[in-house]
């Protein structure tokens, strides 16, 4: 037996007996496998199975997501970040009610918004069995493993020979097994960090394990340096109400999300408590941000509004406001008197 195919029979055996049971797995049904793959683009799947359950709870067909309130979409993906992706999927969910029924290739996938050549490969072959070879980070890094390439992962040319060689493997008359077997191999055993030889079911096979090289592997050059941003967020109640902004259109991918103000654009606001600070993180941005209660004697200016605290629950809230309201709701660590910008 080639070594070609002997990796397919020894992943395929691998995953018939330790596939997670992750609840898209449960049936190939295109809308369920889509969605999951869009979440699943830029989000952990320990994060990503709460929300998706929820979301195929709110909007159980296409038909349900492309008719869905904005407020409401945004809302159910509150918390998963990166919110072009729910916008997409809405818009995609259209065009697909429009066509009349989901594509069934490559290429019908790749039209859609939101769906590049990964979301496209693993859709079309996990449901509709096309040959096409998924190639995100955790295959690359396998794929750069078992070949022992040290090829700079940065690099377009590197990218493409792993993907070609993803091609190569993939077992045509199981696509979609396939594609899952070397994505679950990528996300449990060959860890980035300490992958788990021992466990894996293609380590005879891998010519980094042989010359022990994986560790090392994939090789990634330094990227931009981490960009350290600080601010700090009011925490400002009236009674039932607190105050709010919504994001105008004009502002990108966090359009129409709601947050809370920042002591920049509310110089005159009155510290009372210091709640704490949160660090976040968004591609290469590092966020302190530090969380304060405060008062306003004034009205304030245009672009915040009093909203009922009843309401937090439905509203679509930018990730930092939650994290600063789940603060402010612990008990507070400092009370005084002065301008927040102290
Ligand atoms: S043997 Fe180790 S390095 Fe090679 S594919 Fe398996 S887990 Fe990854």
């Amino acid at each position: 037996m080639g070594r070609k195919t002997a990796i397919r029979r020894r992943l395929r055996e691998w995953f018939r007996r330790h596939a997670r049971p992750l609840p898209w797995r449960a049936s190939p049904d295109p809308y369920r496998v889509w969605v999951s793959e869009i979440m699943l683009q830029q989000t952990r799947v320990a994060a990503v199975v709460p929300y998706y359950e929820r979301f195929l709870r709110l909007f159980p067909d296409v038909e349900s997501l492309a008719r869905a309130p904005e407020e409401q979409l945004l809302a159910a993906w509150s918390g998963l970040g990166y919110y072009s992706r729910a916008r997409n999927l809405q818009r995609a969910a259209r065009m697909i009610v429009e066509q009349g029924g989901f594509p069934e290739d490559y290429d019908g996938w790749r039209r859609l918004p939101g769906v590049g050549d990964y979301t496209a490969a693993a859709v079309a072959s996990i449901v509709f069995s096309r040959p096409h070879a998924v190639a995100d980070g955790n295959v690359l890094r396998v794929l750069a493993r078992l070949g022992n390439d040290h090829g700079d992962l940065r690099e377009a040319r590197v990218r493409k020979r792993l993907s070609a060689l993803a091609q190569e493997l993939l077992d045509p008359r199981r696509p979609g097994e396939h594609n899952q077997a070397m994505m679950e191999l990528g996300a449990v055993v060959c860890l980035p960090r300490n992958p788990r030889c021992g466990a894996c079911p293609v380590a005879a096979l891998c010519a980094a394990h042989k010359a022990g090289t994986q560790e090392a592997l994939p090789v990634r050059s330094p990227g931009r340096a981490p960009q350290r941003i600080e601010s700090t967020l009011l925490v400002i109640e009236r009674g039932p109400e607190i105050l709010l902004r919504v994001r105008p259109a004009h502002e990108g991918r966090l359009a129409g999300f709601w947050e809370l103000p920042d002591a920049a654009e509310l110089p005159e606001a009155r510290l009372v408590g210091i709640c704490g600070e949160f660090r976040h993180a968004i591609t290469h941005h590092r966020y302190r941000v530090r969380v304060v209660r405060a008062q306003l004697e004034q009205e304030p200016p245009d672009g915040l509004r009093w909203v009922p605290k009843s309401r937090l629950g439905d509203l679509p809230l930018t990730t930092t406001a939650k994290k600063a309201l789940a603060l402010a709701e612990k008990p507070p660590q400092h009370a005084g008197r002065g301008s927040v910008e102290e």
